[in-house]
């Protein structure tokens, strides 16, 4: 897509390229394919990078030995965080096997949702932040496939962000570089980040616990192949 190109880079730009070249970020990894993207995206744009994982009783806990995998493999200091009150305060379907994953009613959310699920989590990857000198916070949110997720939205970020600083008296910036993006452009950030095969093959986003291309039914694994397959096209086109 071209408006991940700017036609020139601005001063100011440079200028905050460059700090940011020489500060660490905490990213919220969860092994799926937006949060790796955003890890390596971390790895390019910070000098140091820490990935923290939110463990809440995943259905599968493929998801948290994914994540200690590819951190391990990158070289990435990471850390699995205890929140399995979450799934005493809202049991859900990620949680829980006796519900099933739904896309929800008109004007319902998904039974995937977890209720201030991502409001938690980035409230504690910052307090983790603040702990190891890192003031940015990186968590692949995006707003364009947010499947009615209402904490996903780029205004609850930015809300959250002005929340924490004035929390903890700090500056931290929350980074999304997903936000706008859709699937397809996702795996192109993947690509030109020079890892588009590491995350088809190594991530895990499929609800079934399936590795790579997952099972090929679910929600997770329809979104994720469509979007690689729209990406392939469009790649194609520009050859
Ligand atoms: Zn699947």
């Amino acid at each position: 897509m071209a408006c991940r190109k700017e036609a020139g880079r601005s001063p100011e730009k440079e200028e905050r390229t460059r700090i940011m070249k020489n500060e660490k970020a905490v990213v919220v990894f969860s092994g799926g394919q937006d949060s790796t993207t955003c890890l390596f995206w971390a790895i390019e744009n910070f000098q140091e990078v820490y990935a923290v994982t939110f463990s809440y009783g995943q259905r599968h806990d493929t998801e948290i030995e994914v994540a200690k995998e590819i951190t391990k493999d990158l070289g990435v200091t990471h850390d699995v965080l205890d929140m399995s009150l979450l799934n005493q305060l809202a049991p859900n379907a990620l949680t829980r096997s006796d519900i099933d994953v739904a896309e929800g009613e008109e004007g319902e959310l998904p039974t995937t949702f977890v209720d201030g699920r991502n409001m938690l989590f980035f409230t504690f990857a910052s307090i983790y932040g603040r702990q190891r000198g890192a003031k940015h916070i990186v968590t692949g949110v995006c707003e364009t496939d947010y499947s009615g997720y209402p904490d996903c939205r780029d205004v609850f970020t930015k809300s959250l962000n002005v929340t924490l600083n004035l929390a903890m008296d700090d500056n931290f910036v929350v980074h999304t570089p997903l936000m706008w993006l859709d699937k397809a452009a996702t795996w192109k950030l993947a690509d030109e980040l020079g890892r588009l095969d590491y995350v088809k093959n190594e991530t895990l986003t499929c609800y079934h616990g399936i590795r790579g291309d997952g099972c090929g039914e679910c929600p997770a694994c329809e979104l994720r192949r469509q979007g690689y397959e729209q990406y392939m096209e469009e790649k194609r086109a520009d050859a």
